[in-house]
């Protein structure tokens, strides 16, 4: 399986992408349940890894989408124009738009390669 990418960039602004076992992401205080987290003002994110203790590599790919998705909405100004800047109305919006994004990239890849197409 291909490794995340160790950086995006959302609108400009990159964010550090980090792979930690489950371990170390309930030492920096993670609930026990959680996949992945983004720290949009630190500007990264951390994905569970995969294995015992962490997630599937679909549930990986699910989180990485996730995640990112976090920080679609901070750099884009969704979160606080359309959320109020609140979390318990994002993460919804996001857990739903997650799966239902990466099922159809994963089941167009033709769009994706039309949309990434380099352009003149
Ligand atoms: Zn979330």
């Amino acid at each position: 399986m291909i490794r995340p990418p160790r950086r995006i960039v959302v609108i400009g602004q990159p964010f550090d992408v980090t792979v930690v076992p489950r371990d170390v992401a309930m030492y920096n205080g993670a609930d026990p349940h959680c996949l992945g987290m983004t720290d949009v003002h630190e500007a990264f994110i951390q994905l569970r890894a995969i294995g015992a203790g962490g997630q599937s590599p679909m549930s990986q790919l699910d989180t990485m989408l996730h995640e990112s998705l976090h920080a679609v909405f901070y750099a884009s100004g969704t979160f606080g124009a359309v959320f109020d800047k609140d979390h318990t109305k994002e993460e919804p919006a996001v857990g739903l738009m997650a799966p239902a994004i990466l099922d159809l990239l994963r089941k167009n890849p033709v769009l994706v390669r039309y949309l990434t197409q380099k352009l003149p």
